[in-house]
């Protein structure tokens, strides 16, 4: 495998498929998620999907096919969805009389049917949720970032005002920034997008944006508070108190199995992945070791070790029918394929009673393998196994911090964001963002929620500051 530290881009395309994550698709930027990627995306989803019942939101499915009109009906989002679209134009044999769009997002088909559903304030809020594939054509795709087609969740809710549906945006924001940190070990940025970046159609987009280990940064999730946008191109109305007919305001927000890409990236290494235990399908692999006899004593035992350990409420592996391989492979590959713990069980191990315990990276510098009595080994997975999920997060918290830099001045953030993040000031202007981008290929990636209040001048063009705080530059996938 081409090392991380000489082609990043690379080490990323061949990992994905050597992990046995995903397979490339027989169409052009699809991709078949294999089950071994498809567990994580299951575990990501189990953690979302609770907390977003939780904070009182119902799942729903809506169709995938979307009449053309809808998509017209909000002028900004169709003029930004448009290079992107796939258009059915026939089917059944004959030419359809409207194209039927395959949805790139469905704020257009459900605020149909929001304004079906909503007649009075009693109906607000409304908060619904879908778990659901959409379609977006990608010129240059690349597995789980960017492909044609991918699996996301988008929560779509109705309110009576602003300041409710404002309550909502930012929290699916934090719900979000939780999932990240609890389960990714990702420590992102939680902030508001520049209106050059916001979502075709919304009024303010927030986002929470990661620091990939090769300094650039990863859009992980994002909430959009779109006003009465679509309230207004779909009818999405309610009676007030007093018997008015009043337009609701709308929230959207999603999250994708692009945060799948953004595990890899962010803890990844030479040897291949480096999975946070929460989000890992097996935290531990058990490998005995031994040859003909022995080899059936030693896999007895790690089956018996294995359910000890499954007790233990712990995702464990035994992988004790390859016979044909030899121990030093399956540790390779297990570490390549990113399993925070490995146990070793060999016929010596089992004479002194204990197990050979290995974490994918030493959590204190120095240490290396450790032995553990047998009895004691299932009791301990948990704790070792907690441990090693704060100790990638703060490796990665740390890793960011030392790649972001406050900067004033055009040559000094020129450096920092050819290989990091660079906290500037700017002047909101869009043409000006452009500019940036076209010089250094640095987009503002967030405007952060806790940066302290400050002001300055832009570090491009010196006009005033437009946000009241530093943004955040970057180079993105
Ligand atoms: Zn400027």
């Amino acid at each position: 495998m081409t090392p991380q530290s000489e082609d990043f881009s690379a080490w990323y395309n061949e990992l994905v498929v050597q992990a046995q994550l995903v397979d490339r698709g027989p169409v052009r930027g699809t991709m078949v998620i294999r089950p071994y990627g498809y567990r994580m995306w299951e575990l990501l989803q189990a953690d979302l999907d609770g907390r977003i019942k939780d904070a009182g939101h119902e799942n729903a499915c809506f169709p995938m096919f979307i009449p053309e009109s809808y998509l017209k009906r909000e002028a900004e989002h169709v003029e930004g969805f448009s290079p992107e679209l796939a258009v059915v134009t026939h089917a059944g044999g004959k030419d359809l009389e409207e194209p039927l769009v395959v949805r790139p997002t469905s704020e257009t088909v459900i605020g149909e049917y929001m304004a079906k559903w909503i007649g009075s304030h009693r109906d607000l809020p409304l908060l619904l949720n879908q778990w659901a594939n959409v379609v977006r054509w990608e010129m240059r795709p690349r597995m789980f970032l960017r492909t044609t087609e991918f699996l996301w969740q988008e929560g779509h809710t109705a309110h009576i005002d602003e300041d409710d549906a404002m309550r909502e945006t930012m929290w699916a924001l934090g719900a979000y920034a939780a999932v990240a940190r609890e389960l990714a070990a990702m420590p992102v940025v939680a902030g508001e997008k520049t209106p050059g970046e916001r979502f075709a159609g919304a009024v303010r987009t927030y986002t929470i944006e990661g620091m990939m280990r090769d300094g650039r940064a990863l859009q992980a999730g994002t909430s959009h508070y779109l006003g009465t946008n679509f309230a207004k191109a779909f009818e999405i109305q309610y009676q007030d108190e007093a018997g008015k007919l009043t337009h609701a305001h709308t929230t959207s927000w999603g999250m994708s199995t692009r945060m799948i890409g953004g595990v890899i990236m962010t803890h990844g290494d030479d040897k291949g992945l480096v999975l946070p235990p929460n989000i890992a399908p097996y935290q531990v692999v058990i490998v005995p070791i031994g040859r003909k006899e022995q080899g059936e004593q030693a896999a007895a035992e790690a089956r018996r070790l294995g359910a000890a350990i499954k007790a233990a409420g712990v995702r464990v592996h035994v992988d004790d029918n390859r016979p044909q391989l030899s121990p030093g492979f399956k540790f390779n590959e297990w570490e390549m394929r990113g399993v925070p713990i490995r146990v070793e069980l060999g016929m010596r191990d089992i004479e002194n009673g204990v197990a050979t315990v290995a974490r994918r990276l030493p959590t204190v510098e120095g240490q290396g393998k450790e032995q553990i009595p047998l009895d004691k080994v299932a009791g301990l997975l948990p704790g070792m196994l907690a441990d090693f999920q704060a100790f990638l997060l703060a490796r990665a918290e740390r890793f960011r911090e030392d790649n972001t830099a406050v900067v004033d001045g055009w040559d000094a953030f020129a450096a920092q964001v050819a290989s990091g993040w660079a906290r500037a000031f700017h002047c909101g202007e869009t043409e000006c963002e452009d500019a940036i981008k076209a010089d250094t290929a640095a987009t503002p990636r967030v405007i952060p929620a806790d940066a302290p209040e400050e002001s300055g001048v832009c570090v491009k063009c010196g006009r005033p500051s437009a946000y009241g705080r530093r943004v955040i530059f970057g180079k993105a996938y």
